[in-house]
């Protein structure tokens, strides 16, 4: 995965809910030939009053059912607390976008990785720069794990016809100064399931490694992102557009 040459997709729902609703997930995201799973067990919220993630139940709800469908795993490591367990078990730790800037964090997973060279996804903070982007991904290098792989997500700026505006100048700007694979969260960045295929389509046409998405088997009963997540009956579609243009690029599909 994230291998030069290659777009590597991820998919899964925004959070863990229930045992029937992971799996449902796994198996569309099998199904859809997608071989990273994602899914959040310890939710950083910017309500205290929204669902908080089912923390340890879910996160072995989401590792159980990627194991059966012979998935690789990403879920978000919130807190310094919780990074041991995570790390013991998925594939991919998750650094969100409200801890970019959360340098201990970042330092202490740089550490914990470093011998296994688990890959950390990090993403970048809605008011970040990209200058203080990379050097929030060298605090993790710099403590031993070079298997870094940024996430452009969406920034916050004065337009509100979407959630986030999804900067993709980032990418080819990242590419210029970096080495580092650059992935594309097009849930986050745009917050509506009517641009989630346009964009991923640009996404990769503008250079990304891969792209993440939300999906979810009945988003409108989503706890979490229901509005910015694909149907699970869309996959297959969402996988063959981003086959389409990755081509185009003389790339293939992770
Ligand atoms: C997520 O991917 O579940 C998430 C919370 O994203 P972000 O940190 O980009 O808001
Ligand atoms: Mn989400």
């Amino acid at each position: 995965m994230f291998e030069s040459g290659k777009v590597t997709l991820i998919a899964g729902p925004c959070s863990v809910e229930s045992r029937e609703q992971i799996v449902e997930a796994a198996r569309a995201v099998k199904d859809a030939g997608i071989k990273i799973f994602r899914g959040g067990a310890y939710k950083p919220r910017t309500s205290p009053y929204s669902f908080q993630g089912l923390g340890d139940e879910g996160l072995n709800l989401l590792v159980e059912a990627a194991k059966n469908f012979g998935l690789k795993t990403v879920t978000e490591v919130t807190e310094i607390d919780v990074l041991e367990r995570i790390h013991e078990k998925v594939d991919i730790l998750q650094v969100g976008a409200r801890n970019m800037d959360n340098y201990s964090l970042l330092k202490k997973i740089g550490q914990v990785t470093a011998e296994s060279k688990k890959w950390v996804l990090l993403k970048r903070g809605f008011a970040a720069t990209i200058e203080e982007f990379l050097l929030a991904a060298e605090y993790i290098l710099a403590a031993g794990n070079q298997n870094v792989v940024l996430c452009e997500r969406g920034i916050r700026t004065f337009e509100h016809a979407t959630r986030f505006t999804l900067d993709l100048n980032a990418i080819p700007v990242i590419k210029k100064l970096s080495t580092l694979p650059v992935i594309v969260d097009v849930s986050h960045g745009t917050g509506r399931s009517d641009m989630l295929i346009p964009m991923s389509r640009a996404a990769i046409a503008a250079g990304a490694d891969g792209v993440m998405i939300e999906a979810h088997p009945n988003p409108k009963e989503a706890l979490c992102d229901g509005q910015q997540s694909l149907h699970t009956s869309h996959l297959k579609e969402w996988v063959e557009e981003c086959t389409k243009i990755a081509h185009l690029l003389g790339k293939s599909i992770y």
